[in-house]
């Protein structure tokens, strides 16, 4: 068994058929028929197949997907568009009408429209809960309940949740598990470990890293995954050769940017930690972080994300003085996403305005004077100067 570092570099050589060290693009929709028609035929049928037609499979994808299903230790792996179409494809080849989900109250606000909106028009019902109460997980629990979903670490409050527990009450009632695993990383967190069946990350992040794609992926069986590759044939949203180029380029270098990223990002919320400017610091490789024992439990590092939570006597100012601060920032740029190179932060009552209202603001645990904060791989000095900087003239 190599280790991640070697399989980040070396994995799914065999699908670059060429003498090129690098795998070439193979910018193309379609491939010349084999002079064998069987042969022909079976490229048309076999999942996954890379020398057929786009939406059925292409070589850099299959490359991109076998470095990220040996990351996250499952047998096959399917690269989508985004990591919504992952999601969506792979929920979608898990349940039909008449079935149920249980998934937790905080999710990625695009997940949590598919649940709220689309799979509630198509018969599937959906139970939210608390991720940090496993009672009333396994509460949830029907006997129509075909998936229980979980993200962890959850978008944006940093809830985590315990995933061997979930595993081990799903597979006592028959049920899937699914996790979506972008915020940790697999270099943070392996699900697969503690009996997580399907893994589903944006790419877009972590993986990528460089803000430059948008990709998705599934980790599952082998049987499981051919079954997400017939949804995804009918619904499109494969990735494009580019972009799958650009994720496998970006895999290189994973390991160590999220090492970097994770002792930039302790080190950051130490220094906020001890700033009177600051109310709360949600990071989960603090000792202060409430589920830390958890965290260390099923975690190797505390990820590059964070949120804090400004000063300010009232509602109003501290959300005013969260805006005060995006406003003096410098090297943090207001963005949106998250897992690139470069340092971000976003001031989520704000920005989710739109898809959360006031309820679902304060039952996923959006205040108003959160910030949201993806820490990149500039020097750590830099980073807490710029932060000092900005939190200068904060009032009470
Ligand atoms: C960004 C994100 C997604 C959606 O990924 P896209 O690539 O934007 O479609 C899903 N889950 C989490 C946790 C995310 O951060």
């Amino acid at each position: 068994m190599s280790h991640i570092e070697t399989d980040l570099i070396h994995k799914g050589r065999e699908f670059n058929d060429s003498k090129a060290v690098v795998t070439p693009i193979y910018q193309t929709s379609t491939y010349y028929a084999d002079d064998d028609l069987k042969e022909y035929i079976i490229a048309a049928t076999e999942p996954k197949n890379p020398n057929f037609y786009h939406r059925h499979g292409n070589p850099t994808n299959s490359q991109a997907a076998a470095v990220i299903s040996s990351l996250e230790k499952t047998e096959d792996a399917l690269v989508l568009a985004t990591g919504m179409a992952a999601i969506s494809n792979a929920i979608l080849a898990v349940v039909k009408a008449g079935d149920h989900i249980v998934t937790q109250n905080s999710l990625y606000s695009g997940a949590m429209l598919f649940f709220k909106e689309f799979l509630l028009e198509y018969g599937v019902e959906v139970s939210h809960v608390d991720q940090k109460d496993n009672n009333a997980i396994e509460g949830a629990i029907r006997p129509n309940t075909k998936l229980i979903y979980i993200e962890t670490p959850s978008n944006p409050n940093l809830d985590i949740t315990d995933m061997e527990f979930v595993s081990s009450i799903a597979k006592k009632n028959g049920i899937i598990t699914m996790a979506d695993n972008t915020f940790a990383s697999p270099i943070n967190q392996t699900p697969a470990d503690f009996g997580i069946d399907v893994v589903v990350h944006s790419a877009t992040k972590y993986l990528g890293g460089h803000s430059d794609l948008t990709a998705g992926v599934v980790c599952g069986s082998k049987e499981f995954i051919q079954k997400v590759w017939r949804r995804s044939l009918v619904l499109g949203g494969s990735l494009s050769p580019f972009d799958s180029w650009l994720l496998l380029r970006g895999l290189k270098t994973l390991s160590m940017r999220v090492k970097q990223i994770n002792s930039n990002a302790l080190a950051l919320a130490k220094f906020f930690e001890s700033h009177p400017a600051i109310k709360y610091t949600g990071y989960i490789g603090l000792e202060s972080h409430p589920q830390n024992k958890l965290a260390q439990k099923q975690m190797r590092g505390g990820t590059g994300m964070l949120c804090i939570e400004v000063i300010g006597n009232t509602e109003d100012l501290a959300y005013k003085n969260a805006q005060h601060i995006l406003d003096k920032l410098e090297i943090f740029a207001n963005a949106a996403s998250l897992g690139g190179v470069e340092s971000l932060v976003v001031h989520p009552a704000s920005m989710w305005g739109s898809h959360h209202d006031k309820a679902q603001k304060s039952t996923s645990g959006i205040t108003s004077g959160m910030l949201r904060i993806s820490v990149g791989i500039e020097h750590i000095d830099d980073l807490i100067a710029d932060f000092d900087h900005a939190l200068k003239d904060i009032k009470l």
